[in-house]
């Protein structure tokens, strides 16, 4: 058997075991009696409807994975890959043209399996929790601008990298990974001004004590940015967030309508604060430099499976192409990936307790802080005691107990 075949058919049922091991655990160490820190915000009824939340989207999950896991192997070792290039072939076009059908009718399929589950998803499961508020036709063209989307952002990238991997030789790679981080770097530019708005509307808050209190706020903090926005996020849940997007000049702070109808003026300048704390700590800059660093990494190590016959064999190829390595690929760099996910995971858990001190720190609205975040896990029904390991895997988040626990540490030290 082909070692690349093996390698990566360890790699996709490897990741679907250790799923359904650290999901498992993870359910399991949810805490039913409700902890102390959250009386008066969750009654005993409440708390049961959290922790069936948690148990029915593990489930769904499992059973989702349980799916898609059997249709890609099969796909793999039935040569689906070899299929569908045939296909692209037929058109006689040049390779990057081909390399867009190939990649096309892959994503699109891969789409199209999604449906299914995010339907139900977003309209049994969010729906039966009192959270959906997307309507059939919101679903659509959520799903029609995501296509359009890839079609106009990611075709281009993906025939840049395409035409440097054919003609550039080896510093192809150098080329591609400069390309493809000033290509990032615009978007994070245009993103809030171009791409938000496809999905949703965003209003200039309005005057009076919640604007008054922010920009007091912003001005203590010497912060320039374009403003703050109030986004129409009730047009698909009834969740609530809040967050800081886009550079320089097109900074501003977008609000959840859903969080400024249930919160006080005070829990939200505190939320404000924290995302504060983030751009002041140059969170946001750090990472963004991190993931350049990793893009940097995979395109090197792209470079040494391009047109390689093993992977081309354990396919089932019968043309060896640059777009079909570029795909290919993906299988083999999901572990290393995932390494670095773990990392920056990690990073960002690290950069949440900062970010908290820093809104407390400069806020100085200690009591504020705590009931936002206990607010905002009860209304999105988040877990109060995830298992450690689920933590370390995926938490970009610390526990929201581990949080006031340090909020209150801090408090007490001052
Ligand atoms: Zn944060």
């Amino acid at each position: 058997m082909n070692t690349y075949l093996v390698i990566i058919l360890c790699i996709i049922v490897g990741n679907y075991l250790s799923d359904i091991v650290v999901e498992t655990l993870n359910v399991r160490h949810a805490r039913t009696d409700l902890p102390e820190e959250y009386e008066g915000y969750y009654d005993a009824e409440e708390y049961k409807r959290a922790q069936n939340y948690l148990r029915e989207n593990t489930r769904f999950e499992i059973i989702v994975s349980t799916i898609t896991t059997p249709i890609t192997v099969a796909f793999i070792l039935v040569g689906g890959f070899n299929f569908v290039d045939q296909i692209a072939r037929t058109f006689r076009l040049g390779p990057i043209s081909t390399g867009l059908i190939f990649a096309g009718i892959l994503m699109l399929a891969s789409q199209i399996i999604s449906i299914p589950f995010s339907a139900y998803s977003t309209f049994v499961i969010e729906e039966k929790y009192g959270f959906n508020r997307t309507t059939v036709r919101t679903f659509i063209l959520d799903i029609l601008k995501t296509w359009l989307l890839a079609a106009t952002i990611a075709a281009p990238v993906f025939s840049v990298v395409l035409w440097f991997f054919g003609k550039a030789g080896n510093w192809a790679w150098v080329y591609c990974w400069v390309v493809v981080v000033l290509f990032q770097i615009a978007l994070t530019f245009f993103a809030p001004v171009v791409i938000l708005p496809l999905f949703n509307k965003f209003y200039p808050l309005g005057d009076g004590k919640l604007k008054a209190a922010i920009e007091d706020y912003v001005r203590s903090q010497n912060l320039r940015m374009k403003g703050v926005f109030k986004m129409d996020a009730s047009k698909r849940s009834t969740k609530t967030n809040a967050f800081f997007t886009g550079f320089g000049k097109f900074r501003r702070i977008v609000l959840f309508d859903t969080l400024i109808e249930k919160y006080s003026v005070d829990e939200l300048v505190s939320i404000l604060a924290h995302e504060t704390g983030h751009y002041k700590k140059k969170h946001v800059f750090k990472s963004i430099l991190m993931s350049i660093v990793t893009m940097g990494l995979m395109f090197f190590l792209i470079s040494f499976f391009i047109n390689n016959e093993g992977l081309f064999s354990a396919f089932r190829m019968q043309n060896t192409s640059i777009y079909a390595s570029l795909i290919f690929f993906a299988f083999l760099y999901a572990p290393i990936n995932m390494v670095i996910s773990i990392f920056s995971k990690m990073l960002s858990r690290k950069r949440e307790y900062e970010a908290d001190a820093y809104a407390v720190g400069t806020y100085r609205k200690p009591e504020s802080m705590i009931s936002a975040l206990k607010k905002l896990t009860v209304d999105n029904l988040s877990n109060l005691t995830p298992h450690p390991l689920k933590v370390f895997l995926s938490y970009a988040h610390p526990p929201v107990l581990e949080r006031i626990r340090a909020i209150r540490r801090k408090e007490l030290l001052e």
